[in-house]
């Protein structure tokens, strides 16, 4: 069968190693545990963003868009890679973030969103929370208004057009697979806006993979990416006119790894960054990466996947994000 895809840009380095982590599995004495190396998709505009991205920036210039807005946290992953690509491609970029504006010297992702010059708009939590839609819709005007076109990119680029950024992405686990002549039965990722884990999901099945995708989710719970998962799905689906009943698939999310709140981790997550920093050379970040492969940790010495076989992590990026966070880290 061949997929048809949508049009799509390329700005990611593809495809990316996939990598067996041969000490840290010994080490667990289960399954082989590998590792699809997402955190190198690129140097700046690295990590899981630029894969739906690709998608997301065709669409919008296939619209006649000058303008890209959108979201996140003062750290998202999703808004510097946006700002990068947006700057590549000749492209204006206004961030809406939640936070205030740091007082001195920005780090990590808000420090390279300057540098690419991108326009950033500060809202205080609750404002942002409460408002978020008509705060883009209202920008979005104003930049009509001085006669520019903009194009709205939802949180994580998670959305029916994102989700072929990790169906693409399971093409190509299709190949890695049969490279290493693996049949891994589970396929971990972090989910953060549930983009990735929807195309791994639906992506699984179309070039059939025969694997379980799981979800650990960062933030809010099961039922909500339950249901962020299915809903973009749903979009994708109407939006292309895919034949696959959504309510059909398996969509497994691993809850209880949240931690304190969205993007503040416990000393046994930072710990795990340093031992697999220094086992692996394998660089995790404190908001995604590391809360997922923790959980996914757990989970395995718990029996989940079984006591052999082959197992797949997602490094989905956010070395920037760990920068933000390194006074966390004590040596
Ligand atoms: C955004 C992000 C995720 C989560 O991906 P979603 O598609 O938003 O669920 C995971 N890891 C990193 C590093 C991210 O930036």
């Amino acid at each position: 069968m061949t997929l048809q895809y949508p049009p799509r840009i390329e700005l990611a380095r593809l495809p990316t190693p996939l990598e067996p982590l041969d000490r840290l599995s010994e080490q667990m004495g289960g399954p082989r545990i590998w590792v699809k190396r997402d955190d190198l998709t690129g140097c700046v505009a690295s990590g899981n963003k630029i894969r739906k991205l690709e998608f997301t920036f065709a669409k919008a210039i296939e619209q006649g868009c000058d303008t890209l807005i959108t979201c996140g946290g003062l750290q998202s992953n999703h808004c510097r890679s946006t700002a990068i690509l947006a700057a590549k491609l000749g492209l204006k970029v206004h961030l809406v973030l939640r936070g205030s504006q740091p007082e001195g010297i920005s780090d990590g992702n808000l420090f390279i969103d300057q540098l690419a010059g991108a326009q950033i708009s500060y809202y205080p939590p609750r404002e942002y929370q409460q408002h978020l839609g008509d705060i883009l819709i209202q920008l979005q005007q104003s930049y009509a208004d001085q006669g520019r076109k903009a194009w709205i990119i939802p949180t994580g680029a998670s959305d029916g057009i994102g989700v072929w950024g990790y169906i693409r992405c399971c093409e190509e686990l299709k190949a890695d697979f049969a490279h290493h002549r693996i049949e891994p039965k589970h396929i971990v990722t972090a989910s953060g806006s549930g983009g990735t884990q929807a195309g791994l999901t639906v992506g699984n099945i179309l070039h059939q993979l025969n694997a379980t995708v799981y979800g650990i989710n960062v933030c809010d719970d099961e039922a909500y990416f339950l249901h962020k998962v299915s809903q973009d799905l749903q979009e994708w689906r109407q939006l292309y006119g895919q034949k696959i009943d959504i309510s059909s698939l398996n969509i497994q999310v691993i809850d209880g790894y949240v931690g304190p709140a969205y993007a503040k981790a416990t000393p046994e997550i930072f710990d795990t960054i340093k031992k697999t920093a220094q086992l692996e050379g394998l660089i995790l970040d404190p908001v995604y990466t590391a809360k997922a492969f923790h959980g996914m940790l757990q989970e395995l010495k718990q029996g989940r996947f079984g006591d052999s076989g082959d197992i797949v992590f997602i490094h989905t990026g956010g070395l920037f994000g760990l920068f933000a966070q390194r006074d966390q880290i004590a040596f």
